[in-house]
Parts: C-alpha cells; structure tokens; sequence
C-alpha cells in the first residue's frame, strides 16, 4: 500500500531529491538489521518529521545519511551524491551540503557562543570578514545577538540549542538534519525551536526532524515518517502521531 505522500512524489524527477534512500539495510550485527530494506524519497525544500519508538532505527537512518555509517546493502543519494560510493577524501566536502544539530548540543564548552558558530566557519576556511559577517547575523536569525560573549554554561538549554543551529546553518546547508534537537527542552524552548527549524525551511532549506515530540508533531501538519523496528509503518502527508497500540 503507498501513502499519499509516496504516491504524490513518484512522479517527482531525481533533479527535485533531496534525500533517496533505495532499499536501504544495516545491520550492526550480522542478521539483526537496524534498519530493514527502507526506501524514503524527500524532495528538496521539504520539511519532515521521523518518528517512532526508541530503538527503531531513526539514529541509525540520520548517521547514514551524514556517511557516519555505511549501509549493509542498498542506495543512498543525498544532495546528488551516492554516499555509499563516496570516497573518504570527498567526505569533508560532502558534509559542508549539511547543516547536523544532536538532542545534547555537542558546543565547545571552553569557547564563547560566538567562536562556538564561528570555528564551522574556519574548517571551511572562510574568509575572516566574511565570518564578521555571517556569524553575527545568524545569531540575531536564532535570537542570540546579545549573548556572543556567553560561555555554554552560562546558557540554558533553549539557548544552548539555538547556538547550536546557529552553528548547522551558518554554512548554508542544502539539508538541515536534527536527531532529536528539542528532547532535552522544556514545551516553550521546544516550541522555539521548531519554530526556527520552520523559518528554515521556508526560506529553501530541506529540513529532517527526528522527534518524540507528538505536540507539537501533531500541531505542525508536515509529512511524518513513522519508524517500527527498522521498517517505515507510515508515511503521511501533514500527518499526526501515530499512538503505539
Ligand atoms: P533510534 O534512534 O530510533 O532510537 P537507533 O538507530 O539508535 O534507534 O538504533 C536502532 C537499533 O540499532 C537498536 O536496536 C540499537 O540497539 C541498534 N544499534 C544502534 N547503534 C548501534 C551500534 N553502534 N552497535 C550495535 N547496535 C546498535
Ligand atoms: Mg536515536
């Protein structure tokens, strides 16, 4: 049976792929698969929620998409590149096409919210003015502007995140992808920051939200892909929660 979404988008041309994943399987351990022959197709400029029960392969299809892992079997095109072929010495260059943010934040504790956003910048050798440029604006994009000084632990947690994505974007990424970005935030700092993720997307960024979130999953209305035991069960356009039975 295919959802509306899936049938919605088998007309799509590969030029609109952001994200295609062909059959996708792996394993950790031989015979006990993390993920189960998955295909998924998301087009560019889409917004997207995964979801599903600790354990169903939502970390899994994330660390793959980044090349973190490699799949047991199967296709993988994100952004036009074959990942699974991609040398290592391309990697790099792959991964400036992606924006990551992670449920702990994962800043430089001993660098100020300003450097922390800055040094994505400097891997990629990024002119120093271009840096006075670009990171002051996306902070004041995040609402960030007058704590550039702040050291993390003078943060909270919303804030923290936020510096956080502050630091995914400021590259430009094609894809922004987010493993549980609000699971260690209160309902409002969570609010906040699916409401950044939002802007995001509406000005042309793919953007991939794993979340355990059903507020505001079934508040939102975008397309949600629900995970069970490495298999996508659903795939819904402005779809809700799916409660566990
Ligand atoms: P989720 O993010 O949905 O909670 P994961 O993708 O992290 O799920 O995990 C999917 C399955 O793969 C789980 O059974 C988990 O125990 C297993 N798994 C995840 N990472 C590893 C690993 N590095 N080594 C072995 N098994 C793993
Ligand atoms: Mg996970």
């Amino acid at each position: 049976m295919k959802s509306t979404a899936a049938r919605r988008r088998a007309g799509s041309t590969a030029g609109d792929a952001a994200i295609v994943m062909e059959h996708v399987s792996k394993a950790y351990t031989v015979g006990v698969p993390a993920l189960n022959d998955v295909s998924l197709h998301i087009n560019k400029g889409e917004f997207v929620f995964i979801v599903g029960d600790s354990g169903s392969g939502k970390s899994t299809m994330i660390k793959l998409l980044l090349r973190e892992l490699l799949p047991t079997s199967g296709k993988i095109i994100v952004n036009g590149t074959d990942v699974v072929r991609l040398k290592r010495r391309k990697i790099p260059k792959f991964r400036r096409s992606l924006g990551v943010v992670f449920q702990d934040f994962r800043l430089l504790k001993d660098r100020n919210v300003y450097e922390n956003v800055a040094f994505a910048q400097r891997i990629i050798q990024m002119p120093g003015r271009e840096i006075r440029r670009n990171v002051p604006s996306i902070l004041s994009t995040v609402g960030l502007a007058g704590k550039y000084k702040a050291r993390p632990k003078q943060l909270s947690g919303g804030e923290q995140q936020r510096v956080a994505l502050a630091r995914a974007l400021v590259n430009k990424p094609q894809i922004l992808l987010a493993d549980e970005p609000t699971g260690n935030l209160d309902p409002k700092n969570s609010w906040e920051i699916m409401n950044l993720l939002e802007k995001v997307n509406n000005d042309g960024t793919t953007v991939l939200v794993v979340t355990h979130n059903r507020e505001i999953v079934n508040a939102m209305q975008k397309r949600v892909i629900t995970m069970k035991k490495g298999i996508i069960v659903s795939d819904e356009e402005k779809g809700g929660y799916i409660d566990e039975d």
